[in-house]
């Protein structure tokens, strides 16, 4: 469904980015990255397609071209004012953000925000799924592929066996960590800070909040909040739902909503909550944020003549 889209999203002809955003009364897109990398990415390459460096440098050659760069609090006054704008974030505080991204949005002076898992700042842990990654590239290349399908199947509740799994491949992730130190730390978050970036939690260890308790959920989402208000990293009091929303009630992000300044999402351009904003992957694909955006102007489009009728 996705590529399709992209691809339908190249015919310049049939429907132009102005075109769209009129059909669809919507101006403010909200794209958002983990990493860009020019190398094998061994927690993430083997779960998706991380854009390489020239390929974020045109993504952003085309975003500058049509919208305005804007911090999150720009969004709403953008949108009533029909302004074409775009709101970067990046999810899940990776080193790459601070190494790579910053520099590139520095040069061009674009304001980016930065969601965060308390848990893993400094790399005293990590994302389970970024655990499974590291693991399934070992598999794979060290001839235990029978395991594959294994790792693939462990979830946030069984993620312990990811530990018991890397012991037996010899592999130590607490020396995987300090080796490679996949997130940032205080000092570069402290850094980014100080250039303007905007902070928001993204839950303390990113679990699926539909396969927990709610109970647990608040939990999740106000001590990474804490975190960051404690460390005075950010007072902002922002919130990216960990994997997205889907699966959850509009209540139940309403209740977040409630609760923060404002709250993130991954619907694309959905914006059907006040302050609550949609975001569009970016990765995981090889089309371009041209294609991309205006492919998922057409899924919006299509979306609101179903909610007309
Ligand atoms: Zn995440």
């Amino acid at each position: 469904m996705r590529s399709s889209l992209y691809k339908l999203a190249r015919y310049d002809k049939l429907f132009s980015l102005s075109k769209l955003q009129e059909m669809t009364k919507k101006y403010v897109v909200c794209p958002y990255y983990h990493l860009v990398s020019d190398a094998y990415q061994p927690f993430v390459s083997p779960l998706y397609k991380v854009k390489t460096i020239d390929e974020f440098q045109r993504d952003l050659d085309w975003l500058q071209d049509n919208f305005k760069p804007i911090k999150w609090t720009e969004i709403d006054e953008c949108e009533n004012n029909q302004t074409p704008a775009f709101c970067l974030s990046f999810d899940d505080g990776l080193r790459e953000v601070y190494d790579v991204i910053f520099p590139i949005l520095k040069q061009r002076n674009i304001p980016a925000l930065c969601f965060i898992n308390s848990d893993f700042i400094g790399n005293n842990d990590m994302f389970y799924r970024y655990k499974a990654a590291y693991l399934l590239g070992v598999a794979k290349n060290s001839g235990y592929s029978q395991l594959i399908p294994k790792i693939n199947s462990i979830t946030f509740e069984t993620k312990d066996m990811l530990n018991q799994l890397a012991l037996c491949l010899k592999i130590d992730f607490d020396k995987v960590m300090s080796d490679y130190k996949p997130y940032m730390d205080l000092y570069q978050l402290n850094e980014l800070k100080n250039h303007g970036w905007d902070f928001g939690s993204h839950s303390k260890n990113h679990p699926h909040y539909d396969k927990i308790s709610i109970k647990e959920q608040l939990i999740q989402t106000s001590e990474s909040d804490a975190f960051l208000l404690k460390n005075n990293i950010s007072d902002s009091n922002l919130f990216a739902f960990p994997f997205g929303q889907e699966n959850l009630s509009k209540e139940r992000i309403i209740q977040e909503t409630n609760t923060h300044n404002a709250v993130f999402g991954t619907a694309n351009l959905r914006r059907d909550i006040p302050n609550f904003y949609n975001r569009i992957w970016m990765e995981n694909t090889n089309s371009s944020a041209k294609d991309i955006i205006k492919g998922e102007y057409f899924r919006e489009y299509i979306h609101q003549q179903i909610d007309d009728k």
